[in-house]
């Protein structure tokens, strides 16, 4: 997943999996010394759920003396999600789709800006297991055949991204935080009930509950399913968004779409 040289942007939520996973990547990074290690948190603007997030993920920062870098929805879209769903209608998509795409984006530019050369993020087994499913429940063979949670190659502006805990269970990294005494989010997000992958999450659970291993044994036959499809779905070319620079596979990316922008809002050079 990574080399020696690398800078790694370490997307920390605040959350336990992602606190976890940067103090094994800092202890691991004392034994290479050309390894640089930054620490990229994005602030939804989630009102009573994030704040707590934020100052956990600034204080262990600070502890473990790792570069901090914060990026927020309101500097880039011009709203945190709160205010964002405000001035959506009832017909609006679910909190957690909107939320998705302005995080990737999100990561992205962090990434980017504090001149790291991988992203990695704190999914675990349980994650991995819910995405794989979650797309194949919404029919996206293509996307199913793309997301490579070990590492996915860099294409155009994004990052190679690396799930290191994506074979460790939801349960191990939790009880790793706590016998290492890290202190954890108090709250959930008020959004998490609207998204599908929460569902998933019970119901998988309780499979993993009646069946031990059913996770492991899934995410196996998953991986191998996963790698005979992705030959047959070719990458689909990238550019720059019209809008914001930043790569898409169509004229103005997902997430300027989602804020308004359309190509006839966009000033072209005559
Ligand atoms: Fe965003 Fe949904 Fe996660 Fe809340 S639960 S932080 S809305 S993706």
């Amino acid at each position: 997943m990574f080399s020696p040289a690398d800078h790694i942007a370490v997307a920390v939520s605040g959350g336990k999996d992602s606190l976890t996973m940067l103090m094994i990547l800092k202890k691991l990074s004392a034994k290479f010394k050309q390894t640089k290690i930054t620490a990229v948190t994005v602030d939804e603007g989630i009102a009573g759920y994030r704040e707590e997030a934020v100052d956990l993920a600034k204080e262990y920062c600070d502890k473990l003396e790792v570069d901090h870098e914060i990026v927020s929805f309101k500097e880039l879209y011009g709203d945190g999600l709160d205010d964002f769903l405000k001035g959506r209608g009832p017909e609006r998509l679910t909190a957690c789709s909107y939320c998705g795409v302005f995080r990737r984006k999100a990561i992205n530019i962090g990434a980017k800006r504090v001149g790291a050369t991988k992203i990695a993020t704190a999914h675990n087994l349980d994650d991995v297991v819910q995405t794989y499913l979650l797309n194949l429940f919404q029919g996206d063979v293509e996307r199913f055949a793309r997301f490579n949670p070990v590492l996915r190659d860099p294409r155009g502006g994004f990052l190679p991204r690396v799930k290191p805990l994506c074979e460790v269970p939801e349960k191990e990294v939790a009880l790793y935080g706590y016998a290492e005494g890290l202190t954890f989010q108090t709250t959930s997000c008020p959004y998490m009930t609207e998204a599908l992958r929460n569902e998933l999450r019970t119901m998988l659970n309780r499979l993993e509950l009646a069946h031990p291993g059913v996770l492991f044994s899934s995410y196996r036959a998953m991986t191998k399913l996963r790698a005979l499809a992705e030959p047959g779905v070719p990458d689909s070319v990238l550019r720059s968004c019209r809008s914001c620079g930043e790569p898409t596979t169509m004229e103005v990316c997902e997430a300027c779409k989602m804020v308004g922008i359309t190509m006839d809002k966009i000033e072209v050079p005559a």
